[in-house]
Parts: structure tokens; sequence; C-alpha cells
């Protein structure tokens, strides 16, 4: 296979099969008004959202990307007390933890189970005074693996009123297991829960920057208190609102990321690397008796980007089968050389 001039980007998580055409035409129209300032705390898309989510306008605060919401509520709830902590797991996202160390807040990660899995008695003995905020990634990244309803409700319950939870959810539109937790439904029952969700993976709008958390009026008061008024440009609204509207693009990423996730396991399989069942639009790969540093250069060194997660483990993002194609006939290349 001569395929060396394409670019298989599987770093990052994006939505490797595009974004939808809806919203591009609707981004387009946007260009003729960019004069002037975007919508104050994008208010059109809080309506929108909450009339999906079954939450009220106000429970909703637009981010540029989740990011920047991982790090106000960072800024709010810990960096007027430098003796407060943050809790996260490990393996999971790692911005949690850079955006604490950047205001000098201490970051504790847990380690998860050896199934990957919030160890909940850990959980407790790390539980300080000073705790303010704990973050769960669910789905996770970079593991793919995920908390039931059950399983998170557990977590909930054991976490003191003076911890803020964030369940950051940016893969969760691609989860298919029927238990995963869905943790805007519980957000009535615990009233010191925030849930963030993101435009940048399965509604495909990386680029544009826009993000959502959801929580009691409480909680988003105090975030809004430090977030800018027009903190989300009005393309990216424009964009996101245009996204919500054309669930056919979601259902056709869904369904797209499964099948390419199936056919990529069922190879994996074969060729013998190991791999974690995944929720995500990503997998996590063993690199066996290779170090991940040597399949990722090796790889990469091919037009092929994965991500290390760690010494031992890979993560690539699920893509069309062209992609997916070329990256198998290089793995075989060099684990099994003909
Ligand atoms: N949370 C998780 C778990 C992520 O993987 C990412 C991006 N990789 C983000 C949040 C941030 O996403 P964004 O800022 O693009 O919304």
């Amino acid at each position: 296979m001569e395929n060396k001039r394409l670019l298989y980007q599987a770093a990052t998580n994006e939505n490797l099969f595009g974004s939808s055409p809806q919203v591009l035409a609707a981004m387009q129209q946007a260009l003729n008004s960019v004069h002037g300032y975007p919508t104050p705390d994008a208010a059109d898309l809080r309506h929108a959202l909450a009339g999906k989510l079954g939450v009220q306008a106000n429970e909703i605060v637009i981010g540029s990307g989740s990011a920047e919401l991982i790090s106000l509520l960072v800024r709010r709830f810990c960096g007027h007390d430098r003796e407060s902590e943050v809790l996260t797991f490990t393996p999971s996202y790692p911005l949690y933890c850079h955006e604490a160390q950047a205001l000098r807040i201490s970051c504790t990660e847990i380690p998860l189970t050896s199934s990957y899995q919030v160890d909940v008695q850990a959980l407790r003995r790390q539980l300080r005074p000073t705790t303010r905020l704990c973050f769960i990634c669910n789905p996770n990244n970079p593991t793919g693996t995920y908390l039931t309803s059950t399983a998170l409700e557990e977590v909930l319950d054991c976490l003191p009123a003076h911890v803020t939870t964030v369940v950051d959810e940016a893969y969760i539109e691609y989860a298919t297991a029927t238990d995963c937790a869905d943790a805007v439904a519980m957000l009535a029952r615990y009233p010191n829960l925030v849930v963030l969700r993101t435009f940048s993976k399965a509604y495909g709008l990386a680029s544009v920057r826009i993000g959502y958390m959801v929580a009691q009026r409480h909680l988003i008061e105090q975030v809004l208190e430090v977030k800018q008024p027009y903190n989300v440009n009005q393309l990216a609204q424009v964009a996101a609102l245009a996204a919500l509207e054309d669930e056919h693009f979601l259902e056709m990423t869904v369904e797209a990321t499964q099948t390419g996730k199936a056919k990529l396991e069922k190879a994996l399989l074969k060729m013998g690397v190991q791999f974690w069942p995944s929720q995500g639009n990503f997998l996590l790969l063993d690199a066996g008796g290779y170090s991940a540093d040597d399949i990722h250069n090796y790889l990469l060194a091919n037009n092929i980007l994965v991500r290390r997660a760690d010494q031992h483990t890979l993560r690539l993002t699920i893509g069309p089968d062209e992609h997916q194609l070329y990256l198998l006939h290089m793995l075989q290349e060099l684990l099994h050389p003909s």
C-alpha cells in the first residue's frame, strides 16, 4: 500500500468525518455581520440547548470550548484560596490539573483501578476540608471507559457539600452503552454538580471553539462572575445553533464512528494488538512489547499522528476507512514484517 502522503491526524479526537454542511452554510451567512459584537452570553444558543436538555436557559453557560469553562471553574472555585485543592483521576484529561497548577493550586490525580474504573475508596481517602473541585471525565479520555448511572451516583453520594463535582461529558454523544450515566439527568438531585459538554467532538466544530456547562443556578451565578461577556464569537454561536438542528449529521457521525471502531477492533484483534473497549471516538491501544514512544515515532514518520497516553499505551482517533486501512497496514509492517 503506497499512501505515504495521506495525513491521519489521530491525536486530538476531532470528528474526522467532517462538519455538517448546514453548519457551514449558516456560518457563511453569518459572515455578513461580523462588524457587530456577538450576542451577549449566547442567549439564543442557551435557549435552544435548554429545550433539548430539559433545563432552564439560565442553568447554562456557554464557553469558548469546554476548556475555557474548565479554566473558569478552577479560577472561580479555587482562585481566591491558595489552600484549596483539586481532585481528578489518572489516566484522564490532563487539562484539569494544568489549570489548577497554572494558579499554583494543588491537584491530586487518583489512580483509576486496573480496569480503568473510578476507585471510590481511594477518592474518599483523598477528600480534605480544603477540596473544592473534583473532575470526572465520562466517557473517560484516554481510556474510553465509562461510569454507569449507579457508579456515578456512588461517586456523587460520597462527595461532601463543600466539593463541586464536574462531570466532563466531552464524548457523551458517542456513548452507545445504554447504562452510561447521563449527568444532566442527575442535576436536580445534586446541587453541587456541574456537567460540561462540547461542540468540538461529535458536532465536528473543534476549530470554532464552543462548549457549555449545565448546573444549578447558584453555581452558574458564580461562574458568570469570572466570565467575559463576549467570550464566545458570533460565528461559533451560529455554528452551534445550526449543529443542534442538524440531527442527521450527528447520527451519521455516531454511526460512522461505531462502524469504524468495530472494523479497527476486528483488525487489531487479528494482529494481536490489545485495546480497551471504548465509548468514545477513540481507542486506547496497548503498545505490547514496544514502547509507546517507538510506535508513536514510527507512525509519525509515516504521517500518522497518535497520542502517547503513557509509556505503554497510545490513543488513536477513529477515522474514515482509507485512514484506518493505512494505519493498519503500517502497524502490520512494524509488528509482523513479511
Ligand atoms: N474535555 C475532554 C475530556 C477533552 O478530551 C477535551 C478536548 N480534547 C476537552 C474537554 C476540551 O474540549 P474543547 O475545549 O474543544 O471543548
